[in-house]
């Protein structure tokens, strides 16, 4: 509830990694942003959802 996307994620986007998962290069997803961030926090800076920190959701 409430969460919205104000545009400041695109401050903490993680640069493009070519032929390799983001994932593995410390990048977290925003699935209500819809973008690879670069942050420590386990939430997104932006609209303070959970972010996703490995491909499929496993378990770590
Ligand atoms: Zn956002
Ligand atoms: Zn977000």
């Amino acid at each position: 509830m409430g969460y919205s996307c104000k545009g400041v994620c695109n401050d903490f986007k993680g640069e493009k990694i070519p032929n390799g998962s983001r994932y593995l290069y410390g990048q977290k997803r925003c699935t209500l942003c819809s973008i690879f961030l670069m942050v420590q926090s386990v939430r997104c800076p932006c609209c303070g959802a959970l972010l996703r920190t490995n491909p499929r959701g496993k378990k770590q």
